[in-house]
């Protein structure tokens, strides 16, 4: 019985370490809520709701990188790419209130209402709602805000230079026909692109024989846009072609349908130039080098590709730089009509 009690009395001391230590833990956890609660005003539940606010971007621009890089990765679209992306901002940002909630007590909610087109075509808008709640404070906002996603040149801001978006759309329009190498910002066809004009019936593929275009959506300076054609032998146009711009376009597919791997949509979109490989042989006629053309939409026969005459933009070594266009994109860029 005596050794029974002095065990008892061993494990009930054990067991009271332990006690001692959750109920200090306790303690402090009460105490920190009771300090954090003191100065939790309504300036301190609005710094939170800022906060989340400021935040919403930065988590939206990672949704929109791991989106387009998984495209350009497997080449697979991503259906209902609004409410994919949706989705996955809402879960970034429950993370972000949890870790809030953890370490301040105070109840935070956002709800992300809507992920849409904004009508800057190079952005697109996020809807949510913040709703912070403290004793008796709240606030609760409802936000719209419109978050670019393309980088300029001039961007020295490294947060925004770590989300360079890449566009999804050859890769989808191209998987099958070869492989696409990227050089630096561009996109090299190799024989990716010819051989995809060519399974299309098209007269002159070969022209887009190692072809390139534009890796990340970047905003072209030239604007308005018949600047292009402005300059003295086209160096406006060689530079824009150069640097890999993307346009303002009504034809040219929106951020979300080149996820979902569609060409050209109803919304505002974007557009930008193929560009055939420089070559000292000069073909008169190709598919037209605008990507919403080059990877028109096929829903039924015949094929919606048009072609375009060829424009030199830049020529040395008896080498030819030069891209093919319609009157139409002609007369958008103010070059030189045919
Ligand atoms: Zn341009
Ligand atoms: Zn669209």
């Amino acid at each position: 019985m005596d050794n029974n009690g002095y065990v008892m009395g061993g494990i009930a001391f054990l067991l009271i370490i332990p006690a001692v230590i959750i109920s200090t833990m306790f303690i402090n956890v009460v105490n920190l809520d009771e300090t954090v609660k003191i100065p939790i005003k309504s300036d301190t539940i609005q710094h939170i709701s800022g906060d989340i606010e400021s935040n919403i971007p930065i988590l939206t621009l990672q949704v929109l990188k791991e989106n387009s890089d998984m495209v350009v990765k497997t080449g697979e679209t991503i259906p209902n790419s609004r409410e994919t992306i949706k989705r996955s901002i809402q879960s970034k940002i429950d993370d972000l209130t949890s870790k809030y909630q953890e370490n301040t007590g105070i109840n935070i909610y956002c709800k992300i209402n809507n992920v849409d087109n904004s009508l800057n075509p190079y952005a697109i808008c996020v809807n949510s709602t913040v709703d912070v709640h403290c004793n008796t404070s709240t606030i609760s906002k409802n936000i719209s805000q419109d978050i670019q996603f393309v980088c300029s040149d001039s961007a020295t801001d490294s947060s925004v230079e770590s989300y360079k978006i890449q566009d999804p759309l050859p890769f989808i329009k191209t998987r099958g026909y070869g492989v696409l190498t990227v050089v630096g910002d561009k996109i090299n066809y190799g024989t990716t692109l010819s051989n995809y004009l060519k399974s299309q019936g098209l007269n002159n593929s070969e022209a887009y024989e190692n072809a390139s275009s534009p890796l990340y959506f970047k905003k072209c300076p030239y604007d308005p846009y018949n600047f292009h054609g402005n300059s003295n032998g086209l160096l406006n146009l060689k530079n824009c072609i150069d640097n890999g711009y993307y346009h303002e376009s009504r034809a040219g597919a929106c951020i979300f349908c080149r996820l979902e791997g569609k060409s050209t949509c109803t919304h505002f979109g974007l557009e930008t130039f193929i560009v055939p490989s420089k070559s000292s042989v000069q073909i008169p006629t190709a598919p037209c080098s605008v990507d919403h053309v080059i990877f028109g939409e096929y829903g039924h026969y015949p094929i919606e590709i048009y072609p375009g005459t060829i424009l030199e933009y830049y020529r040395t070594d008896n080498v030819s730089y030069h891209i093919f266009l319609d009157n139409g994109h002609r007369n958008k860029y103010g070059l030189p009509l045919t």
